[in-house]
């Protein structure tokens, strides 16, 4: 995740609860793309605090860092030197077609540079570097994910067999749409739901949140599976009170406000937990530090021993150290 402001719900149904998930049965990195949030104007003052915000976020939604690897991008400087490389056997034409990129690019007009273009191929090498296989995603990060597979193919055809291919893992909430109903849950957009919102800051942002715009009088009768509130009712709240708030906004039976009211009380359930954690982490920045630091060296041991393999197959020379044997 990218530390460009403040974790939402969105991430953490779409991605992060799926990071916990697979943690408990598979060797993990989980990563702080530092060096990605620099594709937009940003303020280097407030960056590395932002940092440590979404490492917390990863340890108290319930990563253990024993048994993950958990760390900072810009600690790991082969993630840019693997990205170069990558860069040769990926196609302008590829990069153009990235739906990302053209989105990003219509919002931030005065800043289209060149790395919001190449940024795919960094997150393709974030991904090569440890040979991963599968890769907890919301949906709109799939189609980069599809441009790291092919250029893991492409790679291993023409200079030997190094990566193996990835493929995305998402979870049955991959897509949140934000408060305003229109288009997903972005910080960069401002219609989210803080992770670490506090209960009253959440209540007054679901009251005004966009709903099936059919119930206009409290007895429409509505449609859940279109409704933006159900979909994230879906992945909160218990069955029994789910199977309430179906049967009830389609028979008009419950209201929006009771519909959103039993959504705050589920997201509280869920969160309040994870928000307590992480202010208890928020006391211990060394510890959090000294957590990132070890990830670190960790994922640079995975990362040298795939960089050493690729720089062979490429046939790059390591003159000085050959000059020093
Ligand atoms: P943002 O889009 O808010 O800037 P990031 O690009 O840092 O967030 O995304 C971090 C992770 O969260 C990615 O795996 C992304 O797919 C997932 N994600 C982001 N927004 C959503 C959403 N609205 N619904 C589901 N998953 C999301």
């Amino acid at each position: 995740m990218q530390p460009t402001g403040e974790l939402h719900i969105g991430n953490y149904l779409g991605a992060l609860a799926n990071f916990v998930e697979l943690a408990r049965t598979h060797d993990c990195l989980f990563c702080v793309v530092d060096q990605h949030a620099l594709t937009a104007d940003h303020d280097p003052a407030t960056l590395h605090a932002k940092t440590l915000e979404v490492a917390i976020g990863y340890l108290a939604a319930g990563i253990d860092p024993a048994r993950s690897i958990v760390f900072v991008q810009s600690d790991v400087p082969e993630h840019t030197e693997l990205a170069w490389y990558l860069a040769t056997v990926t196609q302008f034409g590829e990069l153009g077609r990235m739906t990302q990129f053209k989105d990003k690019s219509d919002t931030q007009t005065q800043n289209v540079n060149a790395a919001l273009f190449t940024y795919p191929v960094l997150m393709a090498a974030d991904i090569l570097l440890y040979k991963a296989t599968l890769v907890p995603v919301g949906e709109d990060q799939v189609q980069h994910l599809e441009l790291a597979r092919d250029v893991a193919h492409r790679f291993n055809t023409r200079f030997g067999e190094v990566f193996p291919l990835p493929k995305p893992r998402l979870s049955a909430s991959a897509r949140i749409m934000g408060t305003d109903g229109l288009r997903k849950m972005s910080k960069s957009i401002g219609n989210h739901i803080g992770m670490f919102d506090d209960e009253s800051v959440v209540a007054a942002k679901l009251k005004h949140a966009f709903t099936d715009p059919q119930r206009q009088r409290r007895t429409d009768p509505g449609r859940p599976e279109i409704c933006n509130m159900y979909r994230i009712h879906t992945a909160v709240t218990g069955t029994d009170a789910l199977a309430t708030v179906e049967t009830g906004c389609r028979r008009a039976a419950i209201g929006c406000g009771d519909c959103k009211k039993i959504l705050a009380d589920s997201l509280s359930r869920r969160l309040a937990p994870i928000r307590e954690r992480a202010r208890e982490l928020r006391a211990r920045p060394v510890y959090v530090r000294e957590v990132l630091a070890d990830g670190a060296s960790r994922a640079r041991a995975l990362a040298r021993k795939t960089l050493g393999e690729v720089r062979e197959h490429l046939g790059l020379a390591r003159h000085a150290s050959e000059l020093a044997e």
